[in-house]
């Protein structure tokens, strides 16, 4: 029986996605070969690159001066490669601390010119969005994360600013809409909402590009993969197939707004239950920061020594990834844009039946 995921991604994808990913790994388009064994140039690969493409533009409605690119690395090699081309050594970007993923980022920007942090909620353990704080004029790039996946928070609102941004949008990329023209790059690991782990999806102004001063290797150079749309070499090929297909699933069913909608309903769901149980309190301090992605929570005081038993009710409702991430403790739902709200509705009886027994 297939279980309720609620794993922080690798993620949940949409269960025809799987079926079609599977036939296409037997045969592809009827071609009488595997996805796996075919070229990244051929017609039918291209294809897909291509439909990748024009959907990602049309979801988001990427302006027009914009590329979009499929790469490798992980939202990890983001870290430095956006600061490789668009910090120069004697510039300063600024970033918001929000979480460890915007630490890692920050620490690697590190090597290309001046980061000044703008705003860090870390002596609070990450459990708010900063607000207020300057952004001064003369910075390349604000960086933020605009989901925070082990903390459980999430700008709702960008900063104020026309200083170009720089986002890390690894875990709420299709969830909402977004203004691309507020940002000079956007980047995600395509593992929650898009796809299987091993593509990386940006999104990049192009004017923004060749304007550091440095010498840049061609593989980490935007520009190589501008000019030869994402296949300068061998791209990874599956991800993409599978990343069109869940894009094609999106689209099919209503676009960014539907997904919106559908993970506003969610999260609403869940965050209820949380106020409302007495067994359990949210992390994130601030309610307007609350991520619909991943819901961050706890057991409330005196409770602590139940965690066991919490985790065997998940287990024997198949209610699949809710542990927490190691830095926070506690439970962590993920609920990403495949994830159907029957499943939130089984993880809220699941902490009904545990105040039940527990309680
Ligand atoms: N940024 C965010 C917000 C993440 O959640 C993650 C982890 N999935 C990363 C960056 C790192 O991504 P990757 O494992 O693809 O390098």
């Amino acid at each position: 029986m297939k279980k309720h995921n609620f794993s922080s991604g690798p993620a949940i994808l949409p269960l025809p996605v799987f079926e079609q990913a599977a036939e296409a790994v037997r045969d592809f388009n009827g071609m009488g070969l595997s996805i796996l064994e075919i070229s990244h140039r051929s017609p039918e690969f291209t294809a897909v690159m291509e439909e990748a493409n024009v959907l990602i533009r049309d979801l988001l409605n990427v302006p027009d001066d914009y590329a979009i690119l499929f790469l490798q690395g992980g939202a990890s090699s983001q870290f430095f490669m956006t600061a490789m081309n668009l910090l120069d050594q004697d510039a300063k970007a600024g970033y918001i601390d929000t979480g460890s993923w915007s630490t890692k980022a920050i620490k690697e920007a590190q090597a290309f010119g001046t980061v000044e942090t703008l705003a860090s909620s870390k002596p609070d353990n990450f459990t708010y969005i900063p607000k207020g704080f300057a952004i001064p004029e003369d910075l390349a790039y604000v960086h933020i994360t605009t989901n925070n996946t082990i903390y459980g928070t999430q700008f709702k609102t960008l900063p104020e600013t026309s200083v170009p941004m720089v986002g890390d949008m690894s875990s709420d990329i299709f969830s909402q809409p977004v203004d691309v023209s507020r940002f000079d790059l956007i980047y995600a690991g395509a593992q929650k909402n898009m796809g299987p782990a091993g593509a990386t999806l940006v999104i990049v102004r192009k004017e923004a590009l060749g304007k550091v001063k440095r010498h840049i290797p061609t593989m980490l150079d935007y520009r190589t993969h501008v000019k030869k749309d994402s296949a300068f070499n061998t791209p990874p090929v599956f991800p993409i197939y599978v990343s069109m297909l869940t894009l094609r699933w999106i689209k099919a069913n209503g676009g960014i707004p539907a997904m919106q909608q559908k993970n506003a309903a969610k999260a609403e769901l869940i965050y209820r239950e949380i106020d409302r149980n007495p067994m359990f309190k949210g992390t994130v301090t601030d309610p307007a920061d609350r991520s619909t992605m991943n819901a961050t929570f706890v057991l409330a005081e005196g409770k602590e020594h139940l965690n066991d038993e919490f985790m065997q009710l998940c287990k024997a409702a198949n209610c699949s990834g809710v542990k927490g991430h190691r830095s926070v403790g506690g439970f962590r739902a993920s609920m990403y844009n495949a994830m159907e709200i029957e499943s939130v509705q089984a993880l809220v009886q699941v902490m009904q039946s545990f105040e039940r027994k527990f309680g």
